[in-house]
Parts: C-alpha cells; structure tokens; sequence
C-alpha cells in the first residue's frame, strides 16, 4: 500500500545487530504502513524485535536495508525528533521534575515555554500526578514513571505516536483505567498511533488494525482488520466476535513447536 498521505510507511525493513559470526537477525523485511489517523497494534513473542522496530522509526539505531516514510517523506537514518516516543523504559532526566521532563520536551518539539508550562500542569493534574508536579523521578513508582513518560509523548505535537508498552508497568486497575481514558482522548482527536503490546485484548480494545509479528527475525505473519464499532466499551469483552479473534491471535503467538505432534508441522 504506496501512499504518501500515510502517517508511516516502512518497507522492507531489516535489522541485523553486529557483523559477522555474532551476527544476530532481528528484523526481516518487514513492511507494514499506519493510515492518518488510524490506530495500529504491534503484537508479537517477547524479544522478537518490536522494541528495535521503533528504535528505528525513532532514529536511534541504523536500518540494515529497507526504508521509512513519515507523513509521506523518506527519512533519513538516524533522523530523529518526527515521532512523538514512549520507549518501553520511561527515560526521564532524573536532575529534572517531572513537570520539567515534560515542560523540556515539549519546548524541544518548539512549543512555547508558557504554554508548555500550563499543558504540563493541566495534564498532570488528569492523571493523577498534581501533586508529584515538583518531585523528582527517583521519588515515583514504576508505573507512575510510566504515567509521566506517557503524558511526555501524547502532549509532544508530532502527528504520528508511537507508544512502546505504555502500560505494562501499571497495576490492572491503573491500567484499565489508562486503556480507556487513552481510548476516549483518541476518540476526540483521532492522531495516528502505533501501539505496542502483548495483551491481545489490548490490542483488540483499542486498535483499528492489528499487525501480527513472528518469532525473531520479526516478520509480519497476520493483519487483523478489528471491526468493534466507536466508542468502545467494556461489553466487548463479552461479545463473541472478540473471543474469537482473541483466539486466533493467541494461537498466532504460540511458540514454535508447542501443541503439534513431535515432528509435526509448526
Ligand atoms: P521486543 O521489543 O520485541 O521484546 P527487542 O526489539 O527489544 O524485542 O529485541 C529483539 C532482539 O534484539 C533481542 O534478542 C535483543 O537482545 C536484541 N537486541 C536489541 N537491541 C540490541 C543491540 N543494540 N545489540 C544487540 N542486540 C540487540
Ligand atoms: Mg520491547
């Protein structure tokens, strides 16, 4: 699917790390596009190199072949600051608040600094975190990190979002409770996302497309168009449809070799 108003476009990515005997394959020619405004669910094993995919998007690691097209432009390697970027560990400065940490960012991405100043505040006080405004980050919780990390990328103004595990370090009912204010913010406004995560049910909430991705070398094995009407609400976990494509994505991501016969395909 070649088209430039595409949000993101990659094609035929491949990333191998270190050369010669230790070489090791992470990515193998992956191609996978998000529409303008489309939500999209990245969902594979554990290590099959989801996180090196947007190392890649983000220009913090060198593609080995293969292109990127943001908002319709090839990029360059290494080109960085076009995506707004949660990477899987929360990587806040630690000599800064955490108003700060967001505050920096968003001045970086060329917001002025007093209306950066009011967003972070306002948006602070909606997750929960007012009061840790002026702590420092050593001082929160993993997931509260996670909370401030999450906030950094949504108010940062790149129109294409990509979210590496945003929840994964919450508590189920934190979690339940970010899954849907993500969904209603999302709803209003509609910025392309490419979400990362291993629960399907996740996935299957909040996207509008689901790209399935193999065992290292990650490459694309399945594109499950998600077909739940919006706004979406917690009766969907009940609904048949979901329980079946909860399913077949499950039965995607089994190991090679589990449940076949000794010797038996897969
Ligand atoms: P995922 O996010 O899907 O769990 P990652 O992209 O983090 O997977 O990692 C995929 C594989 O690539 C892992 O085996 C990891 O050890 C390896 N890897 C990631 N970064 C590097 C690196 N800089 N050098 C060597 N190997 C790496
Ligand atoms: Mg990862």
């Amino acid at each position: 699917m070649s088209n430039e108003h595409n949000a993101l476009e990659v094609r035929g990515l491949s990333k191998t790390f270190n050369g010669g005997s230790q070489a090791k394959q992470v990515l193998k020619d992956v191609s996978l596009y998000v529409k303008t405004g489309e939500f999209v669910s990245l969902i594979g094993p554990s290590g099959s190199g989801k996180s090196t995919l947007f190392h890649l998007i983000g220009g913090l690691e060198k593609p080995t072949a293969g292109e990127i097209f943001i908002g319709g432009r090839r990029i360059e390697p290494l080109e960085r600051g076009l995506i707004a970027y949660m990477p899987q560990q929360a990587s806040l400065m630690p000599w800064l608040t955490v108003a700060g940490n967001i505050e920096m960012a968003l001045e970086i991405a060329g917001i002025p600094r007093e209306q950066a100043r009011a967003a972070t505040r306002e948006w602070l006080d909606k997750v929960g975190l007012g009061a840790e405004a002026d702590a420092y980050p050593h001082a929160l919780s993993g997931g509260m990190q996670q909370r401030v990390s999450f906030l950094r990328a949504l108010l940062s103004p790149q129109p294409l979002m990509c979210l590496d595990e945003p929840f994964g370090a919450l508590d189920a009912l934190t979690r339940l409770h970010m899954q849907r204010w993500l969904l209603s913010l999302w709803e209003a406004d509609r910025r392309s996302v490419l979400f990362i995560t291993h629960s399907i049910e996740e996935a299957l909430l909040l996207s509008d497309r689901i790209i399935v991705l193999s065992h290292a070398p990650a490459g694309v094995i399945r594109e499950i168009n998600v077909p739940f009407a919006r706004p979406r609400e917690e009766e969907l976990w009940t609904d048949q449809l979901f329980n079946e494509l909860k399913q077949e994505i499950y039965s995607l991501l089994q190991p090679v070799g589990a449940g076949g016969a000794i010797g038996g395909p897969l």
